[in-house]
């Protein structure tokens, strides 16, 4: 999400008077895009500013930015109490970045801070450099307000963009020879131009172009719609895989994270999915060591984790977050218990990785070849449409961006490696 939003603050400054350097010794100014999801994130930034102190030495005129969710959390603090910005400019202002710089240029400090019901940038064209994948905001904001988390608080109310605008978008990347799309938005489920829904949006994406992939992100199980699972299944092109959050395995934690699904709902959805959706694949997000999480609500987890054998899962430690309901509740599990269980959930991460993986040996996929393999440049690399790696022996013929079905031969719990077998050329209707 922060990418997208790079993309868009540089389209914003290049249709000014702005143009961008790699360097960061020759800009004249230098902002930062800032998340403030967990404590670890912030820190980050405080090292990367640490770094930038010296440029400002030789360079006393240099202006330093921060932009994204820590402007919007910490505010003029980190102006007017720790002096170490310019410019702090909130994800809804990010229009006025070119006033707000000037207004650093003559001297003054420049914020902007508030939060908008309706701004969505419809209008706004993202700078993109070329390449095979990219991603689109639908929608910003989120309203569900989980109890652990900063996101409304930071990235304010939900509202959705027009769905014309995005299929536009959409045209203009299928032009530029794109080949997977990502829509996104902190609950794309929630996704309402006023009068068409995600499903709506989805459907009218993938018809721009067949022969481009698509993706989506979050989805939360409290609206995950039939029409959804039913526009997936009947779309080749739409890819059979959904990132959907679980964040524990306990009906008790979800609830005191206000989560508003049970574990019992949400693996009748799972199960729907999965009959509606052929050789449908899931990830998760996963939160251990919530405010009095017991061993037995974290071993509810391990135990939901086994049942449905995510292909993949984000994994995180609680980070306590100021303003947010839980950073009220006692944050009473000690680090190393929070530690052994996060690796616990790791490790057992892996190994269902390893076992999909291993299922898959000897199956034939269809990939999209993304380029040379990072490791060798005898091998390329590509993904299936659930996201996972593939690495096959380097062919001339075989162009990046191209769809080919290999035969996969062996598998760790990260990587696929498989033989060529043929080109795929998608039709109107299927990729496959
Ligand atoms: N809108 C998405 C996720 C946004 S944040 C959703 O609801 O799924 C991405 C992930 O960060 C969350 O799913 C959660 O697992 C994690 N996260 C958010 N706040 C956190 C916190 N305070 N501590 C630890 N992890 C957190
Ligand atoms: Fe945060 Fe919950 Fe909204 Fe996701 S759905 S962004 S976790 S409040």
């Amino acid at each position: 999400m922060n990418v997208a939003d790079t993309e868009l603050i540089c389209g914003i400054l290049k249709s000014s008077r702005f143009e961008m350097t790699n360097e960061a010794a020759n800009a004249d100014v230098i902002l930062l895009n800032t998340c403030s999801i967990r404590e670890n994130a912030e820190k980050r930034i405080y090292g990367r500013l640490g770094s930038f102190k010296n440029l400002k030495v030789i360079k006393p005129n240099l202006i330093i930015g921060i932009l994204g969710c820590m402007a919007e959390r910490l505010r003029i603090n980190l102006i007017e109490e720790k002096k170490i910005a310019d410019l702090i400019v909130g994800p809804d202002e990010y229009r006025r970045l070119p006033e707000l710089i000037d207004v650093a240029f003559s001297g003054g400090k420049g914020i902007g801070v508030r939060l908008s019901r309706t701004e969505t940038y419809d209008d706004i064209i993202p700078f993109r450099e070329d390449g095979l994948q990219s991603w689109i905001s639908v929608m910003r904001g989120c309203d569900k307000f989980c109890s652990f988390c900063v996101v409304p608080f930071t990235r304010g109310r939900e509202r959705s963009r027009n769905l014309n605008s995005i299929v536009e978008e959409v045209k203009l990347l299928s032009n530029r020879n794109f080949k997977e799309i990502t829509l996104l938005g902190q609950n794309v489920n929630s996704y309402r131009d006023g009068v068409y829904d995600f499903a709506d949006l989805l459907s009218a994406c993938s018809q721009v172009n067949r022969n481009i992939r698509f993706r989506f992100t979050t989805s939360h199980p409290k609206d995950l719609s039939d029409k959804l699972l039913y526009t997936i299944a009947e779309n080749s092109n739409i890819c059979n895989y959904i990132h959907l959050p679980v964040q524990s395995g306990s009906n008790r934690i979800l609830e005191l994270m206000n989560r508003t699904y049970t574990i019992e709902h949400y693996l009748n959805l799972i199960n729907k999915a999965k009959r509606i959706i052929t050789d449908l694949s899931f990830s998760t997000d996963i939160i251990s060591g919530f405010p009095t999480e017991t061993y037995e609500d974290h071993l509810m987890t391990l135990k939901i984790m086994n049942e449905v054998k995510y292909d993949g899962a984000y994994m995180f430690k609680y980070s306590p977050r100021e303003g947010t309901k839980s950073y009220k509740m006692n944050d009473n599990v000690p680090e190393e218990i929070k530690t052994k269980r996060l690796q616990e959930i790791i490790d057992l991460q892996q190994k269902i990785s390893f076992e999909k993986n291993q299922q898959l040996v000897g199956n034939e996929e269809i990939i999209l070849i993304e380029g040379l393999s990072k490791k060798s440049d005898q091998f390329l690399s590509g993904r299936t449409d659930t996201n996972k790696v593939v690495i096959m022996p380097f062919e001339d013929n075989i162009k990046e961006g191209s769809y080919i079905k290999v035969k996969i031969e062996r598998a760790t719990s990260a990587t696929l490696f498989g033989q060529f077998r043929e080109f795929i050329y998608p039709t109107e209707n299927k990729l496959a």
